[in-house]
């Protein structure tokens, strides 16, 4: 057994698309697990275009109602097998509908996947910044609309050099009139002052915001506010954006009192688990199980949760 594998961990930020069980997929396509994992783990780090057809190639998977149940059932086991107790798993529900499945029916089989399992989870739903206003509000309203039966929030990912946050001012306005809570993917590709207006519009959590460590006034502001950030060491070294685990600002964000929990991001692309996310962090910046526990604690204070249920998995988590 892996060291920290039995410790009950908490996931907030895990795509679905990029975190395919390889014998699941094997099985579905008849192709060997070794041809499977060419295509959906990455093979080069830094290298973007595989990195797109690793997400991509998922999505052509997921275009039935029983695949995208059998999918979400799987890595909720997976997810177990790592010893985690709750996890809010990310969908980009608009690039299942290739084969015209409606929003309802895709979330519908995923919240079927998942109650399958005994892992208490939650979906949070995908806007992405290429898409048109009217596609991203239509993912406002199916969150609302499946808000505290399984649906916990919107994110919103993509290309923040190309479509920078600051202008998803009315997106967000909307999500906040339709009482929709959300998590921005920021100051990752981008820069603080992505995750300045992120934090301005009222996101609940910032998916990465690595960038954080280049502003003063943005960790300050995150600290203010009692926001924290997903990160996920990986997926960053996957993205090419940090050459080695050490480049990672982790510790020199946690050193100056912002809050961060530790995420996988995509298990399958990058080869991990939090396992492995918390390995790493032992051995190049030396964190220890209690700083572990604590951001595990962190991670249920910020979940997508009702108080109750809050205190139950802090009680589950000793
Ligand atoms: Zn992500």
């Amino acid at each position: 057994m892996k060291k920290y594998e039995s410790l009950k961990k908490v996931e907030l930020h895990c795509h679905l698309d990029g975190s395919l069980n390889l014998d699941k997929v094997s099985k579905w396509t008849r192709k060997n697990v070794g041809d499977v994992e060419k295509q959906l783990r990455l093979q080069k780090n830094g290298d973007m275009e595989a990195y797109k057809e690793c997400l991509s190639y998922p999505k052509t998977l997921l275009q039935t109602k029983m695949r995208l149940k059998d999918a979400a059932e799987q890595l909720c086991k997976d997810l177990q097998n790592d010893y985690v107790v709750y996890a809010e798993i990310r969908v980009d529900p608009l690039a299942h509908t290739a084969k015209d499945l409606t929003l309802n029916e895709i979330v519908d089989s995923l919240l079927e996947g998942i109650k399958n399992t005994t892992l208490k989870a939650r979906l949070i739903l995908c806007m992405k910044r290429d898409r048109e206003f009217e596609e991203n509000k239509a993912i406002i309203d199916i969150a609302k609309k499946y808000l505290k039966k399984g649906v916990a929030a919107v994110d919103l990912t993509g290309d923040e050099v190309k479509y920078p946050t600051r202008s998803f001012k009315e997106l967000f306005a909307y999500a906040k009139d339709s009482g929709v809570p959300f998590v921005v993917h920021a100051g990752e590709t981008g820069t603080a002052s992505d995750i300045d207006s992120a934090i301005s519009f009222g996101a609940s959590r910032i998916g990465h915001g690595v960038k954080a460590i280049t502003s003063y006034d943005t960790m300050e502001a995150l600290k203010r506010e009692n926001i924290p950030l997903e990160i996920c060491l990986s997926s960053n070294i996957a993205t090419g954006l940090y050459e080695k685990y050490g480049d990672n600002p982790v510790q020199r964000l946690v050193d100056s009192g912002v809050s961060v929990v530790i995420c996988t991001d995509n298990r399958t692309l990058a080869n991990t688990t939090l396992t492995d996310e918390y390995n790493t962090l032992n051995r190049v910046f030396g964190f220890t199980i209690n700083e572990f526990t604590n951001m595990n604690k962190l991670a249920i204070e910020h979940a997508f949760l009702s108080d109750k249920e809050k205190a139950e998995l802090l009680k589950e988590l000793e």
